[in-house]
């Protein structure tokens, strides 16, 4: 079997790292168990999400959800709920539906399988490769931003990983290097370098185990790996969105469970038109959306977000009810709230800063 050329460096390259994440690790809730559950949980939640902001969400969700038969029995909106403020809402909609099947066809215990893992909804090659090392110590890489950055530091690979070709040759090579023994550590070590000390922009060479094999070191190339292709600028929306009062009542609306921030609630609104006023585009959103027409009045917030592929700006304003029944026609559901009851729902983060400064306005 052709071997790849950076294999003979592999066993020192392991050994260095392993030795130095035994006494450099954070100590981290999900380092203290091989519960698959605790860690299937910490490693969805750690995709796309830091590590200081994780840890409040993993320790509530697993009081709440002690079980993966508590998860799978639970709402989805009370799921929803305790992810509220993590973005990416998919994850946690696909851990509710894998808890499911997981009680339904598997007696309630994760599977073991790789495969089996892999056709768990919301499980890619990374998060089954993680849970099948770390939780059940079969021999499986890892391929993360991390990763990437270390192997293609240290071994001087200047394929572009983002390219299928490239993806191919980064996972070939972690496949090949990762271990037999204790391959969730060698894993979580070489994710933990790549947090901690091979930085981006910044990477750390003077304290880093692996700096006397390192390539991009040697020939001074650390900010040229890896490589990868500029990314254009982000597109920007502007969003108009009402807080359609009738009385002391709001109306909030359910978004449809597939796409971006699926089942979340929000204030109904959307995005501007060419041509079109902030308040004519409040207006038109919310007939379009519910059927009923408001009288637009104040300016009540502006919030800046930005999501990994664009970027928004939503502008909120206060409106007055004036005719017609709601009736969900880009929406699954509606509901008229009291602001007492309005923290009940799970909203996305941009609508949430609304949801605080009502609040903070009316308590
Ligand atoms: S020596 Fe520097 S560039 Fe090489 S792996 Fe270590 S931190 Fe990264």
């Amino acid at each position: 079997m052709h071997q790849h050329p950076a294999m003979k460096l592999s066993k020192r390259f392991r050994n260095a790292l392993v030795e130095w994440y035994s006494q450099n690790k954070r100590d981290l809730p999900w380092r203290r168990t091989r519960s698959t559950y605790h860690i299937w949980l910490s490693e969805i939640m750690l995709q796309q999400t830091r590590v200081e902001t994780v840890i409040p969400y993993y320790t509530r969700f697993l009081q709440r959800f002690p079980t993966i038969e508590a998860l799978a029995k639970a709402d989805l909106q009370e799921v929803l709920k305790m992810w509220e403020g993590l973005g990416y809402y998919s994850r946690v909609r696909n851990m509710h539906k894998a808890a499911k099947i997981i009680t339904e066809e598997f007696s309630g215990r994760f599977p073991e399988s790789f495969r089996e893992i892999l056709d768990l909804p919301g499980i890619g090659r990374y998060s089954a490769g993680a849970i099948s090392s770390i939780a059940l110590d079969q021999a499986r890489p890892v391929l993360d931003g991390n990763v990437t950055r270390v192997l293609s530091r240290y071994f001087g690979i200047e394929t572009d990983a983002s390219t299928t070709a490239g993806k191919n040759e980064f996972w070939k090579l972690a496949e090949e290097i990762v271990p037999v023994e204790n391959p969730g550590t060698y894993n979580q070590a070489i994710m933990e370098l790549g947090a901690l000390v091979c930085l981006p922009r910044n990477p750390n060479c003077r304290v880093c185990p692996l700096s006397t094999g390192c390539q991009a070191k040697r020939t001074d190339r650390q900010h040229e790996l890896p490589v990868r292709k500029r990314r254009s600028a982000s597109p920007h929306f502007n969003i108009g969105a009402g807080l359609v009062w009738k009385d002391d009542k709001l109306l909030i609306t359910r978004r449809n469970e597939d796409g971006l921030l699926g089942g979340l609630w929000q204030f109904p609104g959307g995005k501007q038109e060419k041509g079109e006023s902030i308040l004519r585009c409040v207006q038109r959103e919310i007939e379009e959306e519910l059927g009923v027409k408001v009288l637009v009045r104040d300016h009540f917030m502006t919030v800046k977000h930005a999501y990994t592929h664009f970027r928004i700006t939503l502008q909120i304003f206060n409106c007055q009810w004036s005719s017609g029944e709601p009736e969900c026609k880009a929406c699954t559901d509606y509901r008229w709230v009291d602001l007492e009851e309005i923290d009940d729902f799970p909203f996305p983060r941009a609508n949430k800063r609304v949801v605080e400064k009502l609040l903070a306005a009316g308590g």
